[in-house]
């Protein structure tokens, strides 16, 4: 279990040049492998293009209470990206003047900035359509002074979307470290009591589950069942719906398949599972994320690989959502992570 990010520990693959080059060489560059561009390209869906923008996800910082091995952000504890309150302002402005009608916050865990409070405040002020926030849970049970975080979230009306890998702690802490499933039980319930995730409730509570080694996550409606049942029956909890989500090679999740030898089996099984259907609803065709510095960039994993927006609007502070629609969205091999299967989104399966 890793204690210490890519980059504290002064890793090549902490540099995002590094992961394109693996990305891009060997078994794609001899031709083993289609890249995306190529393979996209033979049902006409190259270039894909940004529609019209809908979900603005925010990565308010990448310091986090935990070291996942899974992790694409590569966030941890000694991590000190943190967007600031002027950036924040920045934000504030284009979510009241854009057409999007979801502000998506994440991290790291977005609950250790320090301005946190005062933007999910002022944003909540919008009246933006869903407004979530993607909690790890733990770090609502890591420190006295987060332990009111449900009640915060319940003011301000947030959909919380939280991490449960597995209903098993064997499973879970194997993936996210050490006593992390009791405290995401301990802090769903916190949840529940509240009123989040009851059948009936309109404090949204979803979880997200990946899979814990290099393999493709199942069928998400069965899944969810599966959880569901086993959440009631062993701790009473109970929640809205599961997205499935698969992990994309890139950052700790990219370390982690080449150092157990798995990346090429790995990329074969997302080249083998592709779904052309997948690739209308990718999510950077109605998604803008944007950084902890508040630079702009298609998704969340494009943000980590440091591949800008392909538009003359590359930054908060210049936003113009008419130059950033129609766009040809920058893609990579790790795309193939969203177009397996049933497809991958922060939402789950998309086909
Ligand atoms: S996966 Fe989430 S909880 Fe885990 S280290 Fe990354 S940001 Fe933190
Ligand atoms: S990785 Fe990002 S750019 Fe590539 S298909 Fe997925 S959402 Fe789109």
């Amino acid at each position: 279990m890793a204690t210490k990010s890519l980059h504290k520990l002064g890793s090549d693959l902490a540099q995002s040049n590094k992961q394109l080059e693996i990305l891009s060489n060997g078994i794609f560059k001899n031709g083993e492998l289609p890249t995306f561009k190529d393979k996209i390209s033979e049902t006409n869906q190259f270039p894909l293009k940004a529609k019209k923008l809908e979900i603005l996800q925010i990565n308010v910082g990448y310091m986090c209470n935990q070291v996942c091995d899974h992790c694409h952000v590569d966030a941890g504890p000694d991590r000190k990206e943190i967007m600031t309150r002027e950036t924040m302002q920045q934000c504030l402005e284009v979510i009241r003047n854009s057409g999007a009608h979801t502000l998506d916050l994440t991290g790291g865990a977005p609950e250790m900035n320090p301005d946190f409070r005062w933007f999910v405040e002022e944003a909540a002020k919008v009246g933006i359509k869903d407004f979530i926030v993607r909690s790890n849970l733990t770090i609502i049970r890591a420190n006295k002074k987060y332990h009111d975080l449900p009640e915060f979230f319940k003011r301000h009306n947030v959909h919380v979307v939280s991490s449960m890998p597995h209903w098993t702690r064997g499973k879970t802490d194997k993936q996210r470290g050490d006593g992390v499933f009791d405290k995401s039980i301990k802090a769903l319930q916190d949840l529940n009591a509240i009123g989040y995730g009851m059948p009936d409730s309109d404090l949204r509570l979803d979880l997200v589950y990946n899979p814990s080694g290099a393999f493709l996550p199942g069928d998400q409606t069965s899944m969810e069942k599966d959880f569901k049942k086993a959440l009631l029956e062993d701790f009473g909890i109970q929640f809205h719906n599961l997205f499935a989500i698969t992990n994309l090679p890139i950052a700790r999740f990219l370390d982690y398949l080449i150092a157990s030898d798995n990346y090429e089996d790995y990329m074969y099984s997302l080249v083998e599972a592709y779904n052309p259907a997948a690739v209308t609803n990718v999510m950077c065709t109605n998604t803008l994320s944007i950084s902890w510095d508040g630079y702009l960039f298609d998704c969340d994993f494009n943000q980590m690989l440091e591949l800008p927006v392909n538009s003359k609007s590359k930054h908060i502070s210049e936003f113009n959502e008419k130059l950033l629609e129609g766009r040809n969205i920058v893609i990579s091999q790790h795309c193939y992570g969203c177009t397996a299967g049933a497809g991958s989104s922060c939402q789950g399966s998309v086909a």
